[in-house]
């Protein structure tokens, strides 16, 4: 049978047992992509409505990422930040890049002219309180990963958050598009039962969220 020599060339990540990160730790790539898969299927058992997207985003794993970063079609993973973490940060941190794609979240800064650091701290703001207020992670968690996370942005969407001037004072995880643009170069309902119940929703918050579910039940949603 005829192999394409260039085919044959192609090595990704998760055609090896274990791999060498730049820092000198070795992995079992076996064992994360199992992780990962174990992930999806939390995510999809606490959000259903999530079946579809966790499974047509194409995964790729890479190092030029320092975290997890989305294009909003692809989701960026180093190796070696996911396979560190434990389940549930996991769940989180892969939750946290499928918010961004539901959330659309890339066309809304670019649309309104933002700032793209300021946008990705605001976006991240929104996702982190989203994904509590939905139950799929908690407070602590998304604290223990040092994500982005304030109360005061409860409720609010990505804009209302923009416009009060989001800073970042952590050192933790984030995900940025510029990390996903550099890494594209090299190659229901709000308010879950779940989740928490003394959240004050503003109308933009809760609108921008059943817009999306209204575009990816019209089959609208680009993902
Ligand atoms: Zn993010």
């Amino acid at each position: 049978m005829f192999i394409n020599e260039k085919l044959r060339e192609v090595k990704r990540w998760e055609d090896y047992d274990t791999i060498k990160c730049p820092n000198g730790q070795v992995i079992d790539m076996q064992k994360l992509l199992d992780d990962m898969e174990r992930v999806k299927v939390a995510l999809v058992h606490l959000e259903p409505f999530l079946g579809s997207m966790v499974n047509r985003i194409r995964y790729i794993y890479t190092f030029k990422v320092k975290t997890q970063a989305t294009d909003g079609y692809n989701i960026f993973v180093n190796p070696q930040f996911t396979y560190n973490l434990d389940f549930e940060q996991k769940v989180f941190v892969l939750g946290h890049e499928i918010m961004h794609c539901i959330m659309d979240h890339l066309r809304r800064g670019k649309q309104a002219g933002h700032n793209p650091q300021k946008s990705n701290i605001a976006a991240d703001y929104e996702v982190n309180s989203s994904l509590v207020d939905l139950g799929f992670t908690t407070e602590n968690i998304v604290k223990k990963s040092k994500a982005l996370f304030d109360h005061k942005y409860d409720g609010m969407a990505y804009e209302q958050i923009y416009a009060r001037n989001p800073s970042n004072p952590t050192q933790g995880y984030q995900s940025n598009s510029s990390q996903s643009k550099q890494a594209e170069q090299n190659q229901g309902q709000r308010g879950s039962d779940s989740g928490n119940q003394n959240q004050k929703r503003s109308k933009e918050y809760v609108d921008g969220w059943n817009q999306a579910m209204k575009d990816y039940k019209a089959g609208k949603i680009k993902i």
